[in-house]
């Protein structure tokens, strides 16, 4: 397939007037002339921007039937008390119906946002056992790739714990390109030295951990007064900083915690929208760049469309310090574009992210006539000032296949899929 008339963002470099070849699932040709040969397909790009498909680094699928719902009580002093009384309300009532539902919205709301890859963590005490598989078909069904886990906690008690340590070992087992794999667990704060003790026993140092770190304020001043030692330093000492594990918020990290990550190759994925949701403070991000540390970006179930959070990730440092110049537009080639990349491409054992030979060609088409001059110095301005700002994807293609066409997922009947979930999630409201 030959893509022209387009200008590409090859998650690198801008080309004004690009050509774009896929053969089979890969990139075979990027650049600014016309390749020789023959082709089964032309596209004509009609003078859009193509570029790689975004990845949403962490994220809650069962989040979806949370929209709109009531709560007969919600009244949080802290963190925790905002965990039970809205999502361990939610998740404790999910059956497989319902996450498999959960999942096919996830991931079409996701691909009509330009996503092409989604890092999930999962949780459902009641249905522990095939809920990732579960997931996996129905975002696989929808086109996407999906990464998920179960997050194993003592919330629901010791067998809940052994079932989600068991979930997670059998999904690792089973992963493949389209449905990655990383050991679930929910915080540290919800998981006792026995518990860690067997997942470490399970992992045996070969799957990277993807959990909440310091998220509340709660996390790590539970950590000192019950254990003696900090979040990621308990976590170090269970052999559990496995490389390519994904930690979450980090809000409330110290340097020597970071150290540690950094030392570890693990990655911190920031979701400002929901911290600053929740009230949590913000994960002052330039900090642990600064350091080596490596930076994602997610935006924990807030929706699906991962471009809010992109806008948030930049801004929230200029309003914590009050200074404009503690982040820059830029500073996404190494996050957005080049962590979340890294982490996808660890997990499904493939090269994703970058427009380029070699590479899987998930890619996205976007409508965007930029009415001043666009390049590769300043493209990242126009991508978070202009692109983001009124994001419009027209198509969207994994593995060279197309998945969203004009702005709708082809895959699947949204309005047969949104009809049933209100069904189902008038139902599942009543039980909470
Ligand atoms: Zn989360």
């Amino acid at each position: 397939m030959l893509i022209k008339n387009v200008s590409v963002f090859t998650g690198k470099d801008f080309i004004k007037h690009g050509y774009v070849v896929v053969r089979g699932n890969n990139f075979d040709y990027v650049g600014g002339t016309e390749p020789e040969g023959n082709y089964d397909e032309i596209i004509d790009g009609n003078g859009r921007l193509l570029m790689p498909g975004f990845i949403n680094a962490h994220t809650h699928i069962y989040s979806a039937f949370a929209r709109g719902m009531a709560l007969d009580y919600f009244n949080p002093s802290s963190f925790t008390e905002l965990l039970e009384q809205l999502w361990w309300r939610l998740d404790r009532k999910l059956s497989l119906p319902e996450i498999e539902l959960s999942a096919y919205i996830a991931a079409v709301e996701s691909s009509e946002s330009g996503v092409t890859s989604l890092i999930d963590h999962h949780s459902s005490p009641a249905e522990i056992s095939g809920s990732l598989n579960t997931i996996a078909r129905a975002v696989n069904d929808v086109g996407l790739r999906v990464d998920t886990c179960y997050e194993v906690s003592d919330r629901d008690g010791v067998k809940a714990a052994e079932r989600g340590i068991s979930e997670n070992v059998s999904f690792f087992e089973r992963r493949n390109e389209f449905k990655g794999a990383h050991f679930g667990l929910h915080a540290g704060f919800t998981l006792s030295d026995e518990t860690l003790k067997k997942v470490s026993e399970a992992s045996k140092g070969r799957i990277p951990i993807h959990v909440h770190v310091a998220e509340g304020p709660e996390d790590e001043e539970s950590s000192l007064s019950r254990y003696g030692k900090r979040v990621v330093q308990r976590f170090y000492d269970y052999e559990l900083l496995i490389p390519g594990s994904i930690f979450a918020h980090c809000i409330h990290v110290n340097d020597n915690e970071l150290a540690l990550i950094k030392e570890r190759d693990v990655y911190v994925v920031v979701n400002a929208q929901s911290n600053i949701n929740n009230g949590v403070g913000i994960t002052f991000w330039p900090h642990f760049t600064e350091r080596g540390v490596k930076v994602g970006i997610g935006n924990d179930g807030f929706g699906f469309n991962i471009a809010n959070d992109i806008r948030f990730f930049i801004l929230t440092p200029h309003h914590e310090k009050r200074d404009p110049k503690v982040s820059s537009t830029r500073d996404l080639l190494n996050t957005f574009f080049k962590s979340n990349a890294e982490i996808a491409s660890r997990s499904f054992g493939i090269n994703l992210g970058f427009i380029e030979p070699e590479y899987r060609a998930d890619f996205i088409i976007v409508d965007y006539n930029s009415p001043t001059p666009i390049n590769s110095e300043n493209f990242s301005d126009h991508f978070f000032y202009g692109i983001i700002d009124n994001l419009k994807v027209i198509d969207v293609y994994v593995s060279g296949k197309p998945v969203v066409k004009h702005g709708k997922n082809i895959t699947i009947d949204k309005e047969v899929l949104y009809s049933e979930a209100r069904k189902i999630a008038s139902s599942l409201w009543r039980k909470i």
